[in-house]
This record gives structure tokens, sequence and C-alpha cells, in this order.
């Protein structure tokens, strides 16, 4: 590969990261190294593929280099919902069909079993990763009737929900914003930034496996091209890993590699967090210290209500962008943050006076036919992209199945995948550009007081 791989920034400084203890990053890579396996990107997808070899496998070696700080990117990013139910964020209601529906979910489960055992393994901090599912909460009439239509789905996929009033959702959250939620009991909620940092540093306890931070691989090559023994060689910017396979888990980045291109949707999305909120701002607001909502209406806001080592804040999530460049200013998420505001204010009337202390924007990768970007991309490389929005479950799945291509493994751990299409074909540029982000603009107008 000749061409130099530029690693795009992350936007704004992420409220998940900021309010955790400093972590002190694990060494950038300096010189020459030679493993079984390298492992390239270290968010769900590509430490779940190094925790999986090193169960496969327990005496490779195995390399993660990381572009950035564990953390710093999409993965300590997101708002923090490991979801096990179906989440198709382009359908009405966040359903699909139901045969692909209930597959998607045991495969979610696999994932999130997967994560639960990492931080039981590694004694994560309680509030890293809590299991006590979330709620679809719904501030119109419209938001209801996607519950109701989400509700009829998961009868009809033998899952389990709970319907909550105005009444209930007021006692939850302290305000009289929304009509009525939905909770399901699956979901685990995550502090993304104390997630993905704990798993890292769990998983360097392990001899076999060392992480590089700081350390973006600008290129990557064949070596003995002609030998049996085909090598590939990273090349970070003072260093050199030399691998037999390599698990590109890097998300929508694969595309800088070479792979897919033109079949991957690069979309962001944004979030604000406020300042700790006082004791008495905390009474005026009454309701319980913690909640999870995301909205009952794919393009609505997810809202977080958070307690514990960072203190009393509140979390909103709304907006998406195409940007097919991968890269958004910060200026972009400064005006962003003016709709975050507005979804605070109105639900938060009490709050007015709560400073957003952060506003950041990061990357999804999606695909038109809601695939992964998976399999042998190369001989010796896999694949682990393409989340489709949902990359805490489903990152952490391909993570678990790439490792497993990569080194035969006989028995998975996420039985219930099954080889997929590829990611389709996107339509010409301008066409996409124009008409993705007009087509979100769009429902999100539509979203209204869900938004
Ligand atoms: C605001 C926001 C809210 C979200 N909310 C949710 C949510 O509630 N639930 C959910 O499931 N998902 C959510 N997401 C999506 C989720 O964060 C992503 O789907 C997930 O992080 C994807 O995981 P990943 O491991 O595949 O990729 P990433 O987390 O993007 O990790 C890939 C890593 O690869 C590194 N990398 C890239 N190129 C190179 C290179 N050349 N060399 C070395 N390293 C490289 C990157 O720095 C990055 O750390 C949200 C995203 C955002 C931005």
């Amino acid at each position: 590969m000749l061409k130099k791989i530029r690693v795009a920034a992350n936007p704004g400084v992420s409220g998940w990261q900021a309010i955790l203890p400093t972590r002190k990053p694990q060494s950038a890579l300096n010189g020459s190294v030679c493993a079984d396996y390298l492992v390239v990107g270290a968010g769900f997808a590509g430490l779940a593929a190094a925790r999986r070899l090193s169960q496969i496998e327990p005496d490779a070696k195995i390399i993660i280099l990381e572009a950035c700080e564990v953390g710093e990117g999409p993965a300590g990013r997101n708002s923090g919902f490991m979801i096990d139910l179906p989440h198709d964020l382009s359908s009405q209601d966040y359903a699909g069909s139901a045969e692909i529906d209930k597959q998607q979910t045991l495969i979610n489960r696999s994932a999130i079993a997967f994560a639960k055992s990492a931080f039981d393994e590694y004694s994560m901090p309680p509030e890293a990763m809590q299991c006590v599912g979330k709620t679809n909460a719904a501030a119109t009439a419209k938001g209801l009737a996607c519950n109701t239509q989400y509700a009829q789905h998961l009868e009809r996929i033998g899952e389990d929900y709970h319907l909550l009033d105005a009444q209930q959702m007021q006692s939850m959250t302290g305000v009289d914003y929304y009509l009525g939620g939905l909770w399901t009991p699956g979901t685990a909620i995550l502090q993304p930034a104390n997630y993905i940092s704990s798993l890292a540093d769990g998983l360097t306890k392990n001899k076999n496996i060392h992480l590089f931070e700081n350390s973006a691989v600008t290129n990557l090559d064949k070596q003995n091209a002609s030998a049996a023994d085909t090598l590939w060689r990273a090349k970070t910017k003072q260093g050199v890993v030399q691998a037999a396979k390599v698990i590109l888990a890097v998300n929508g980045m694969i595309e800088r590699f070479g792979y897919f291109q033109q079949r991957l949707m690069h979309v962001f999305t944004y979030a604000s967090m406020t300042r700790v909120l006082t004791t008495s701002e905390v009474k005026q607001l009454g309701g319980e210290p913690t909640w999870a909502f995301t909205s009952a209406d794919p393009m609505g806001s997810s809202i977080r209500r958070i307690s514990g080592t960072g203190g009393d804040r509140i979390m909103v999530r709304n907006r998406f962008t195409y940007d097919p460049n991968m890269e958004v200013s910060e200026k972009r998420v400064a005006s962003v943050a003016k709709d975050h505001r507005k979804a605070f204010d109105a639900r938060f009337s009490m709050l007015r006076s709560v400073e957003t202390e952060y506003s950041w924007g990061g990357r999804l990768c999606l695909s038109r036919n809601n695939v992964f970007a998976t399999g042998e991309v190369e001989e010796g490389v896999f694949s682990a992209c393409c989340q489709n929005g949902l990359g805490t479950a489903k990152g952490t799945a391909i993570g678990i199945i790439a490792a497993e291509q990569a080194s035969a493994a006989q028995a998975s751990l996420v039985p219930d995948y099954k080889k997929e299409e590829l990611p389709k074909k996107l339509l010409p540029k301008p066409l996409m550009y124009l008409g993705a982000n007009g087509y979100m603009h769009w429902k999100e107008m539509c979203a209204g007081k869900d938004k």
C-alpha cells in the first residue's frame, strides 16, 4: 500500500473520558517488533478481538496498535447503550424483519455476555457496566405510537418489555416531559470511556498482549509476497510491527486501508454533558440518581442522568450528519451543541442555569443493507468493521468473530452469526451526501419533542 493512511481526528472533548481520573496511557511503539497477530484499533472490536485471540491461543503474541489514547475515539465517546434487542436506526421504530432481529439479538447477547465476563475478570469499577436495561422514552403521540409498534414486534419475537406511563416516567426523571416509556431488561449501560479503558488495562496484564497507544498505522504492506510465510508489515511514526495475521478493527477507517471503498456510510452523531449538578440542583430535579433513555423515535434524543465518580450530571445525544470524509469541524460540534441545549432546556426547565461542560462528536459507520464489513479481505488480513451505529454490542461481536476466523477456532462464542453479504455499493457521492443529510434532517424534524 503506497498511500499513507491518515487517521481522522475526534472532534470535541468527550465528557465520559474527561470525568474519569487521569489514566496513564501505554507508551507509543518505538522500534521493530514481531507478533503472531496484529490488531489495529483499540475500540470495542479491537479489544474484543485481542481478548478472544488470547483465549483461543494463550501463547500467541498479540500486538494492538491504537492511533489515539484508548477511550479518546468513538469507543469512549458514545452514549453507552450496549443494546441486546433490534435497534435499526434507519427504521421507524428500531424493528426489522422478525427472523433477522431474532438472530441479531442472539449475537448481541453473546457480545454482552463476553463484555460482562471481561468486566468480572478485570474487576472493573461498577459504573463501567451496569446490566440494568433501558427505556425508550416517548414525549409525543408519535413516540408513543413507535413504542406500541416496537412492543408488538417484541411480542412477535418473544421478548420481554414493560410499559411505563407518564407518572412513572416523572417519578424516574423528576420532570413531566415524557408521556410514556418502554423498558426492556437486556441492555447493559456502560460508562463507555471507563469500560473501554478498564478493558484495555485488564488485557495488558496478560504478558502476551502488548498495547501501544498514540501509534497510528500509516502503512500496511505485505512482505515476502511469494514465500509461503507471508508477513504483514505495519508502520507507525516510530516503529514497525511484523505479523502473520492482521485484524483491522478500525470501523469506517478501514476505507483508508483500501478496503470496502464506496460501500461504507460515514455518519457523525454528537453529545453534550453538563457540569456537576449542585446538591440543591439535584434536589430541585428530584427523580432517581441514574437512568438511561434512548428515544422512542430513532431520530430523537438519548438522555442519561448519571451519578458516581464524575458527579451528578446529565448527558444529551442527538443529531446525525453524513460526512463521507470522516471529519467534522469543532465549529460543527459547537453548532450541534445548541440543539443539545434546546433538548436539555425543554426537558429540565428547573436546570436552565446549569451550563454544558463538554460537547463532542464521533464517527459511526453504516452500510445500506445494515451488514458488517467483515471477512478475510486479503490473505491474512481480517476485517471487524461497520457496526451500523451499535458498536458497543456489534463491535464486540464482530471482534470475537474476526478473532475466531483469523485463528481458525473450533468453536464460536457467537454461534448465531451467519456469513453476510457485502455492504451494498453506495450511490454516487453528491447523491449520497444530499440524500442522506436531507433525509436525516427531515426525520429529525419529524421527531418533534422527542428530539
Ligand atoms: C456520540 C455517540 C454516541 C453513540 N452511542 C452509542 C450507543 O449508545 N450504543 C452503541 O452501541 N453505539 C453508540 N455509538 C457508536 C459506537 O461508539 C461505535 O459504533 C463503536 O465505537 C464502534 O466500535 P469499533 O471498535 O468498531 O470502532 P471505534 O470505536 O471507532 O474504534 C476504532 C479504533 O481504531 C483506531 N484507528 C483508526 N485508524 C487507525 C490506524 N490507522 N491505526 C491505529 N488505530 C486506528 C481509532 O482511533 C479507534 O480508536 C455512538 C457513537 C457516538 C459518536
